[in-house]
């Protein structure tokens, strides 16, 4: 690979690569396109779910568009052969864009089926209304209306969730139970609806009070809250105008037990402002009574103290937090050890002399943080590989190319030597979908490349076509993991035509979660008039797929959490990780120009090196430097580095002489991360931290907290501060 080779490529002139639009118009960016029909019949179709909202079960109806709602109605019932009064159910669509259920209005039941704009092949769902009971008949018909809510899988995150149709008019507390039934939930929760970018609490005292008559909305987020109590330490602290980086800063240091165990046992009779504000407020936080509270008697106290960022309003987390513990430090009269015992480790530097007398000296400073250059490497691609057998890698490559097709050669040269550039799709990803294929011809620089992905495409030849193979929570018919391709003919596919390429699939889910088969048997596939059909073996089925665009594979949520818990496909990138930031940091490097030694009295070659020394700190505060200040430029750096969240191993860089003991244990875990997400200027600190009590990762938002279930969310290029204690 050349890095100083430049590359331009012209697309109307190079013929050094052939890029096959056709090939790439032939694929559908995401299940939301529809594609056209060409009746001249004012027909249309729709696919009706015969079991409840059951996709896998679907049954055709088709009807003139100038017939009314009620006449469909009567043709489900007819064709489905229902027992019900078109009275007694609504009809909902499932809109795949929003990956939602739409309830279709039926208050006015003549109009016409023309007039309600369903895409034609819409999938239906009879929602059944709730019997009337006869205790209540003062509710009547036109008044029950379907709710469809998005229920929150894990508390408070939104990202992910189940939907549940309700009825507007049952109360809160009926909505609980049938939201507890949803999730399984157990205990009895309170429930919190998102509103205005809030969750508001409901209160038991709300309990008998409607849908209706409260603020529930169509598509509503509600989510239940795992305690019943608030967990002590998991405690908000309100923003008093632009001290997110002091917030964030507080949490980080909320986090480390070790401080907040010793600052809980301090008295109210201290005569040090700074620590009894601090002290009180951690009192506040970890009591268990408060999901959130506010630091301004700590910021009267110490604001006069902090430093000053003339050129930004924005200040800095790390500047803050070191700052802060030096206050504390200052005013500790008896306790004065505290700080410098947990917090402050010895760096021992050293200069050797390169000529015959190899004298050294060496030099110890103590420190309260390591503070971590980082190249910037904006020249370096963070690459998602997707392979078709379902194996998915992460990769980076460093190049100064300006196209993609550059990019996606040397990513060959090293990957995939075998390739052509046809065998790789770019795309981008959203929620593991398609969002957008990339053209090889784009030029880099008008790109936003957080992470670009890469698909393999297996050959294949011109009677063939590509189909593309997705990973959905049966539940939700959501993709978990993206999507990749596989190859199968352009007509009348069978499945033995695919089976070995889905089985190899299987295989690689199978042998990451140690699922049977039985878990992965759930598979269909979509045609390009987006007909569901189970997909069968021919032991099954004489079935011949015509045209067929998608298959997909079905998997229960539990396998899924598995899957993603097991399968750590590496993240790590070599070149920025946190281990190798410390091996530049403590690697033995030449002094630029001569050097004086007292030895040999001379001006010499040397070398300089940093180790740490004994004893180790008990808290390490790593700062990763993604701020560079300097005459031309003032610049944050995105470069991802991965650190580990247990297990950082120290041994390597402590000082060697006859002192060390083999027997150090120099292993630190990661207690809190705060993260700066935007620019040098307009920026926002986010801490992540681990709960000491329960163990859980939580992300501290100012006022506004989330658990992260998902420990692989907590490395992002966003991380600023690590904050990591040694193991005992
Ligand atoms: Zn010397």
């Amino acid at each position: 690979m050349n890095h100083s080779q430049t590359f331009v490529y012209n697309r109307y002139t190079s013929s050094r690569h052939v890029y096959n639009t056709s090939d790439y118009s032939e694929q559908r960016d995401s299940l939301s396109v529809v594609p056209k029909l060409h009746s001249t019949r004012k027909y249309v179709s729709f696919r009706v779910c015969q079991t409840n909202r059951n996709r896998e079960n679907m049954r055709y109806i088709s009807i003139s568009d100038d017939k009314t709602l009620e006449q469909l109605k009567e043709e489900i019932c007819r064709q489905l052969q229902l027992t019900m009064e078109v009275a007694d159910f609504s009809l909902t669509r499932f809109d795949d864009k929003d990956d939602v259920w739409v309830p279709i209005n039926d208050i006015d039941m003549h109009n016409r089926i023309s007039n309600l704009h369903l895409p034609s092949y819409s999938i239906m769902n009879i929602e059944k209304r709730e019997e009337t009971n006869t205790d209540d008949q003062h509710i009547s018909k036109i008044r029950t209306s379907n709710l469809t809510l998005k229920l929150c899988k894990q508390p408070m995150d939104k990202s992910k969730y189940v939907i549940l149709t309700t009825d507007s008019m049952i109360t809160i507390d009926q909505l609980k139970e049938e939201a507890r039934k949803k999730v399984m939930a157990t205990k009895t929760n309170y429930l919190y609806l998102w509103k205005d970018d809030n969750w508001i609490k409901f209160d038991t005292e709300l309990d008998d009070l409607t849908l209706y008559d409260s603020e529930f909305e169509q598509y509503s987020i509600i989510s239940f809250e795992t305690e019943d109590d608030p967990v002590p330490g998991v405690c908000g602290l309100t923003n008093l105008g632009n001290t997110c980086f002091m917030n964030s800063a507080l949490q980080c240091l909320s986090n480390i037990p070790e401080f907040t165990r010793k600052v809980l046992s301090f008295g109210n009779e201290m005569n040090a402002p700074i620590i009894g504000a601090y002290a009180a407020l951690i009192k506040t936080m970890w009591s268990g009574d408060y999901v959130v509270t506010t630091p301004s008697s700590l910021l009267l106290n110490i604001r006069d103290n902090l430093p000053r960022f003339p050129r930004y309003k924005q200040q800095d987390a790390q500047e803050f937090m070191n700052y802060f513990l030096h206050l504390i430090h200052q005013e500790f009269t008896d306790e004065s050890t505290l700080i410098t015992n947990l917090f402050y480790g010895g760096i021992q530097s050293s200069v050797k002399c390169l000529d015959d007398c190899c004298h050294s000296e060496t030099n110890e400073e103590q420190i309260s943080f390591l503070p971590l250059p980082i190249e910037n490497e904006s020249n370096q691609y963070n690459i998602l590989y997707l392979r078709s057998n379902g194996e998915q890698r992460f990769i980076s490559i460093r190049t100064c190319a300006t196209t993609l097709d550059k990019l996606v050669s040397l990513f060959i040269d090293q990957y995939e030597p075998n390739f052509s550039l046809q065998r790789i799709r770019i795309v981008r990803i959203v929620n593991n979908k398609i969002r957008k294929t990339l053209p090889l011809y784009v030029s880099l620089n008008d790109i936003n490349i957080d992470q670009l992905t890469f698909i393999e495409l297996p050959e294949k030849t011109v009677d063939q076509r590509y189909i593309q193979f997705l990973f959905l929570d049966r539940e939700t018919g959501e993709p978990f993991r993206p999507p990749i391709f596989i190859v199968g003919p352009q007509w009348e596919c069978r499945y033995r035509d695919l089976s070995q390429q889905i089985n190899q699939i299987q295989n690689h889910f199978c042998s990451i979660t140690d699922a049977s088969i039985n878990v992965v048997k759930h598979l269909y596939w979509i045609n390009e008039y987006n007909e569901i059909r189970p997909l069968k073996s021919e032991k099954d089925t004489n079935d011949t797929f015509l045209f067929m665009d998608y298959i997909t594979m079905e998997i229960d949520y539990q396998w899924i959490q598995k899957y993603k818990h097991l399968y750590n496909f590496d993240r790590s990138i070599d070149n920025s990780s946190l281990d190798s930031l410390l091996v530049e940091f403590f690697r033995e490097e030449p002094i630029n120009g001569d050097y004086y030694c007292s030895q040999c009295h001379g001006l010499r070659k040397a070398t300089q090196k940093a180790d740490l020394a004994l004893p180790l700190p008990r808290v390490l505060i790593i700062q990763l430097k993604r701020f560079t200040y300097d005459t031309y430029s003032d610049r944050k750096i995105d470069t991802y580095i991965n650190f580990p969240l247990i297990n950082l191993d120290l041994s390597q860089y402590i000082i060697q002489n006859s002192e060390t003991k083999t027997d150090i244990v120099a292993l630190y875990d990661l207690v809190a991360v705060s993260n700066h997400t935007g620019t040098l200027i307009g920026g926002h600190y986010i801490t992540y931290a681990k709960n000491d009590g329960n163990k859980r990762w939580y992300s501290f938002n100012d006022d506004r907290i989330r658990e992260i279930t998902d420990e692989k969310d907590i490395v992002t290029k966003n991380a600023y501060i690590l904050v990591y204690v040694k193991q005992v």
